[in-house]
C-alpha cells in the first residue's frame, strides 16, 4: 500500500507555510515555482483572524512526506496507507 500525506487537521494551520518551503527544498527549488504545496488565505466576514486552506498535488507522495509531516508545528498532516 501507497503512504499519502493528508491535511486532516486544517483548523489548526497558522499559515507559516513551512510545509510549502520543505517540499521546495526537497525538490531544489526557490519560490513558488511548480509547489506541490499552497497555502491559501481567507479572510472571512466577521471572522478577526484568517483561515487556511492547504492544497495538496498528488506528486507529494513522491517525495519524503515524513519530513513535511513533522515539519509542521501545528500537526496539521497524517500519513495515511491506500
Ligand atoms: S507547516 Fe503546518 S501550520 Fe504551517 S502552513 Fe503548513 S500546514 Fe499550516
Amino acid at each position: 500500500m501507497a503512504k499519502v500525506l493528508k491535511a486532516t487537521a486544517i483548523e489548526k494551520c497558522n499559515g507559516c507555510e513551512l510545509c510549502v518551503l520543505e517540499a521546495q527544498r526537497q525538490l531544489e527549488k526557490v519560490g513558488l515555482d511548480a509547489a506541490l504545496i499552497r497555502v491559501f488565505t481567507s479572510k472571512e466576514d466577521g471572522r478577526e483572524y484568517p483561515t487556511f486552506c492547504i492544497d495538496i498535488d498528488p506528486r507529494i507522495n513522491s517525495i519524503d512526506i515524513e519530513r513535511i509531516k513533522s515539519i509542521c508545528p501545528k500537526f496539521v498532516f497524517k500519513i495515511e496507507e491506500e
